[in-house]
């Protein structure tokens, strides 16, 4: 019998994160599962556990590149190897026009999101490039890393960012048969899109829940995007089926944004 592949999470705890974890539990990974919060990821441990998952975790900041590390090797001593890492984690950050955006909100949004992938790619990279059996490394971009969306300036930068990692790593580490590709949802429900909602009030004038409604009137298929939905994408960017994609940031919105 082969060996069981291991996949690494970050910001596993909740929301886009858990459901891919979810997800590749069903396709027969180990799964190791991080997150910032500590609460949430000690629940989501335990639900994986009773449901018979091969798992385990570590609380870690993906803006540090030693927890990165620790994490990578966390997946090692455990399970002995990392072959599919996702760089999930990721904020949303201030929710304001770009003339009121705070220095120290640019700075955090930066550190996760961007710093966060350099880390997450270098500390997996790495340890793919030692084990010599190549590797996937799939990275969650957005809508908001194809087209700016207005209130959200660091963000969309943060994501954009993100699609010229995923091309630079990509061709960095194709020698050693190491893909790197992201996911670019759209709308999906969860705690992030509850707090965008909530933080565009102020400047849209809508009351809760309305500025949801609206921007889920721009999706062609005419429905907001469940974790479900991401994972169907990165389950399929994490199988054997896209060998030959690399460098690839893929929408999954719904019809939103139109390449
Ligand atoms: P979420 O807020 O529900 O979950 C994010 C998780 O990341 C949380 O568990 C949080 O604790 C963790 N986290 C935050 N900072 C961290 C850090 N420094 N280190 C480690 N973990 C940290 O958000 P989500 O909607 O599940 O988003 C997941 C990813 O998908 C993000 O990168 C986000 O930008 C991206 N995305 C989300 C949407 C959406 O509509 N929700 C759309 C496009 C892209």
């Amino acid at each position: 019998m082969s060996k069981q592949k291991v996949a690494v999470i970050t910001g596993s705890g909740q929301g886009i994160g858990k459901g891919l974890a979810e997800r590749l539990a069903n396709d027969g990974f180990a799964i190791v599962l991080s997150d910032i919060n500590e609460a949430t990821l000690s629940e989501t441990v335990k639900e994986f556990e009773e449901k018979g998952v091969n798992v385990t975790s570590m609380v870690g900041n993906v803006a540090k590149l030693e927890d990165q590390v620790a994490l990578v090797q966390k997946a090692v001593d455990t399970f002995g190897s990392v072959d599919v890492f996702i760089n999930n984690a990721g904020i949303e950050g201030q929710i304001a026009p770009l003339t009121e955006t705070d220095p120290k909100a640019v700075d955090r949004v930066f550190d996760i999101n961007v710093k966060g992938v350099i880390y997450g790619i270098q500390a997996a990279a790495n340890q793919m490039k030692k084990q010599g059996t190549g590797g996937k490394i799939i990275n969650a971009c957005s809508i908001a890393g194809q087209e700016g969306f207005a209130l959200l300036g660091p963000y969309s930068a943060t994501k954009f960012a993100v699609k010229g990692l995923t091309q630079v790593a990509a061709k960095e580490l194709a020698r050693d048969k190491i893909t790197v590709n992201s996911y670019c949802p759209g709308i999906v429900g969860t705690a992030m899109w509850e707090r965008l909602d909530e933080g565009m009030m102020k400047y849209l004038g809508t009351k809760k829940g309305e500025a949801l409604a609206k921007y889920a009137e721009g999706i062609a298929l005419g429905r907001t995007q469940t974790p479900e939905d991401v994972a169907n994408l990165v389950s399929f960017l994490a199988s054997s089926q896209s060998d030959y994609i690399t460098g690839q940031n893929i929408l999954s919105d719904g019809g939103m944004v139109f390449n």
